[in-house]
């Protein structure tokens, strides 16, 4: 049986500025821009009360929260904190896969502080950020992915949380499908509709059936549902993207024109991603002008696609949002924020626990 750790960050970015700003200290704060087209990036606790949350755009955060302070990102700063983390991380093990700047898994099931339990790792590692960072992080601990991400957020900010292999069952069974990685609002409203509101009430469909019912992914709610994820931690995440761009010997200055040179793009973005059993969330397009100069426009939507018409749909919204003033000499599309494991292996899960 593995031993994992989710380790996550509280409210990273507005953590990261109240320490270096003590002025900011329990007060409302949101990293990003303020002004009309701007979104909020992070926002602290003291926002968070207020319903200011992350990805939410900057109008609406300062409707709900007058008092809000808007600060500007400082990437840099997060970044070599980040590193500092990851520094601790591997203290402990070399199985550490960063999921973002504040967020990782780690696979301490052999730890080369060779501690037993995986609790007490994870209290450690959490001292040592604060430690060296004086920001503090939460954790989750279980024998797999998912159950480890979903244990971190019971105890945050600044907790840990374990599902022990025993409890494994129980907590499954009563989890909302929201909270099962992977499904988001699309799915969770689908299964809602059919009655579905818990892992319990997964449980009552045959694997055959919920592959009918969501194609691949019902392969995986049949195992997720039942805590069953066998995906390893990634020390080497390869891929990060999957995308297809052309470059075209006469530019492209009509729209119907542009609009069917994409649909190629993602036709062949969508074969690559069914061939790599890729899905993903972020869908890019890429657009270079006549005179070189280049622009990239992203939609994120909130369940993982390989989908042509998907796929060559947002890309549209996105080049017909873009002002098209010169005439286009190359086009791409990629996909990101991808969750490879889940639909690659699928198929190999075992109950080897
Ligand atoms: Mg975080």
């Amino acid at each position: 049986m593995r031993k994992i750790l989710h380790i996550d960050m509280d409210a990273f970015y507005a953590s990261v500025e109240q320490r270096d700003n003590p002025e900011l200290r329990g007060k409302p704060v949101a990293v990003g821009g303020s002004r009309a087209r701007g979104v909020v990036a992070a926002a602290s606790y003291e926002a968070r009360t207020f319903g200011v949350k992350s990805a939410m755009p900057s109008a609406i955060a300062a409707r709900k929260c007058p008092e809000l302070i808007f600060v500007r990102p400082r990437f840099e700063v997060y970044k070599s904190v980040s590193q500092q983390i990851r520094e601790i991380f591997f203290a402990y093990t070399d199985l550490v896969e960063p999921l973002a700047l504040d967020e990782a898994f780690l696979d301490v099931t052999e730890n080369k502080q060779g501690i037993t339990r995986a609790t007490e790792i994870a209290r450690e590692i959490r001292q040592r950020i604060f430690d060296e960072t004086q920001l503090t992080a939460s954790a989750g601990i279980s024998i797999n992915k998912f159950l480890a991400k979903v244990a971190t957020d019971i105890n945050k900010p600044n907790g840990q949380t374990l599902i022990h292999p025993s409890k494994v069952d129980a907590f499954t069974a009563h989890l909302e499908v929201e909270r099962f990685f992977g499904v988001g609002k699309v799915t969770a409203e689908k299964l809602h509709r059919m009655g579905i509101h818990t892992g319990a009430d997964l449980r009552k469909y045959s694997r055959p059936a919920l592959v009918q019912m969501f194609g691949k992914s019902g392969s995986y709610y049949y195992h997720i549902c039942r805590g069953i994820d066998d995906r390893p931690v990634r020390p080497d995440r390869i891929r990060k993207s999957v995308g297809a761009e052309r470059t075209y010997s006469e530019d492209l200055a009509e729209l119907s024109a542009q609009k069917s040179a994409l649909k190629d793009i993602a036709e062949e973005v969508s074969k690559r991603m069914q061939k790599g059993s890729y899905q993903g969330k972020t869908i890019t397009v890429k657009l270079r002008y006549s005179d070189f100069t280049t622009h990239t426009r992203s939609r994120s939507i909130d369940h993982f696609t390989d989908a042509e018409a998907e796929i060559y749909a947002i890309a549209i919204e996105l080049l017909e949002a873009h002002p098209r003033e010169q005439p286009f000499r190359l086009l791409g599309i990629s996909v990101s924020n991808l969750d490879a494991d889940r639909s690659s292996e699928g198929g190999q899960l075992t109950l080897d626990f």
